[in-house]
């Protein structure tokens, strides 16, 4: 299944062609199932990124250019855009499947086919609304102008769980607004990066709208540094999002965070918690991608009264959840992206059961599989929500059960995290489900299942991130405002 996946490639995405790289250094992508190498893209350095940004500025200030494109246009640019990534999208959802480990029936819908809804979105949105408005003065004597400009060049900087998706949250929006953009992907995932750049330049944007540097922390430090650079836009982990953003303060750069999280699963008394928890919204809500998803819902929150019949069904549904092949399409859960990422889950694991909470299940290496970075579904009880795994992001198949006395608890310690980004609640009264999701603090929480609407504004607040991308809002982030008083 692996066999159009592997790639061996030479060039960088810039200037709307693929151009020789400065750098000779490569970035090579290990198969998180088979441990074999299966690919390898050319790795940018300082040099590299400065003519992707140079490209990109370029095309941005040219003044017929595609900043200056009546929204119409640049809409249909987009469709066109959209509709040539719709035809890759399987091939596209195997290629991150072959490189991340997620299971292939989450990466079709994911990864295959998200970002061309992204893209017809977004384009959408710009020729919904009026790029300029009128506004009666505050003081009653007249009117004002309200312009709305793209922002200008756009760093986009992608993490490996969802490249595709999460790349496309960045510039959808940016390129709707009339931005250009300079992507780097995760080095975990370049390989998929190489169709998306073959999309872009089959579907004949621009040159220079839309470019793509492979690389690691040198190229993607050089993009948030680079002068020529007006917002960068990220997603990946809260320490690498707070080096970003105290870059951006120092250069005023506006800048979109999306981090990390640590979200509860709210399970009210009145639910009927074995169906709950075997439903398959639940193990999506807590499980997604193998637990690699920062919106998961990895703190199981339930009523004290019903607290051991919980531990007893999520165990009794993560001991039957597949683990295997992710090309294999009845797989649930696939291995972790990287052996130094399953060493770390490990670590979380053992430091569980160090702090004194009780392993119910897993806990280990899968032993039907002899390759790949798997790790067992793997549940704790009796945690406190002080200790390490119900604080720290583990990004992997561990969840862990922590019991509450009434409403008002559940909603404390969903809230006692430094975390705010996504949430669920479980029970069968919708009113007293959005009286829990109105206490949250987080920037997007769920009723009864994971139903992601990928037309509203999704980030975190607290360590989980700043500002949202998607929406209105989100495209918003992608212009400046200008008032002109008449
Ligand atoms: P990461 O922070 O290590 O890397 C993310 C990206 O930043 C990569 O492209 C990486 O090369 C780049 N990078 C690393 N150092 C950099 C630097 N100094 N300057 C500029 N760029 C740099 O994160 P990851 O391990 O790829 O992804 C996992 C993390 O992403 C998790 O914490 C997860 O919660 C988070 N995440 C958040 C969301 C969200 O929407 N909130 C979505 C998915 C993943």
């Amino acid at each position: 299944m692996e066999s159009d996946t592997f790639t061996e490639h030479d060039r960088l995405f810039i200037g709307g062609g693929w151009a020789a790289p400065h750098s000779t250094a490569r970035v090579p992508v290990t198969s998180p199932m088979s441990e074999r190498f299966i690919g390898s893209v050319p790795e940018a350095d300082e040099e590299d990124v400065d003519t992707a940004v140079s490209a990109a500025r370029a095309a941005f200030d040219d003044p017929g250019g595609w900043a200056h494109w009546e929204p119409a246009r640049r809409a249909e640019a987009l469709n066109r855009f959209a509709a040539a990534l719709e035809a890759r999208g399987g091939r596209t959802a195997r290629q991150v499947t072959a490189q991340n480990g997620m299971p292939i029936v989450f990466s079709e819908p994911v990864e295959g086919r998200a970002p061309a809804f992204l893209l017809r979105h977004a384009a959408e949105l710009i020729t919904r609304e009026p790029l300029e408005r009128i506004r009666e003065r505050a003081d009653g004597t007249g009117s004002t102008l309200i312009r709305r400009e793209p922002v200008g060049v756009v760093g986009a900087i992608a993490p490996w769980n969802f490249p595709q998706s999460l790349a496309a949250f960045k510039y959808a929006s940016a390129l709707a607004a009339g931005c250009t953009v300079v992507l780097k992907p995760s080095p975990e995932t370049v390989l998929d990066s190489v169709l998306l750049a073959d999309t872009a330049e089959e579907a004949g944007l621009p040159a220079g709208v839309m470019n793509i540097v492979f690389g690691g922390t040198e190229a993607g430090s050089a993009l948030v540094r680079h002068p020529d650079v007006d917002k960068i836009g990220f997603t990946g982990s809260t320490a690498v999002g707070r080096l970003i953003a105290e870059n951006c303060v120092r250069l005023l750069r506006p800048v979109t965070l999306e981090l990390g999280g640590k979200s509860a699963a709210v399970l009210l008394d009145d639910a009927d918690i074995e169906a709950v928890v075997n439903s398959p919204a639940f193990s999506a809500m807590t499980l997604f991608d193998s637990g690699q998803t920062c919106w998961a819902s990895t703190r199981i929150l339930a009523p004290r009264s019903r607290y051991e019949e919980t531990v007893e069904a999520v165990a009794s549904m993560m001991e039957g959840l597949v683990v295997g092949d992710p090309f294999d399409p009845g797989t649930q859960i696939g291995p972790m992206v990287s052996e130094k990422h399953r060493t770390r889950v490990e670590g979380y694991i053992a430091k569980g059961a160090g702090e004194g909470a009780r392993l119910v299940t897993g806990g280990g290496r899968p032993r039907h599989l002899e390759k790949g970075w798997f790790v067992e579904p793997t549940l704790f009880a009796d945690v406190d929500n002080r200790s390490t795994i119900a604080q720290e992001e583990i990004f992997g198949p561990v969840l862990c059960v922590i019991p509450y006395r009434d409403d008002t608890d559940a909603v404390r310690i969903a809230n006692d995290s430094s975390y705010g980004l996504a949430g669920s609640v479980w029970t069968g009264d919708t009113d007293r489900a959005i009286t829990v999701a109105r206490r949250v603090r987080t920037g997007v929480f769920s009723v009864n299942g994971q139903r992601t609407d990928l037309g509203t504004p999704f980030g975190g607040e607290k360590n989980s991130g700043l500002g949202r991308e998607l929406g209105t809002e989100g495209l918003a982030s992608y212009q400046r405002l200008q008032s002109v008083f008449v």
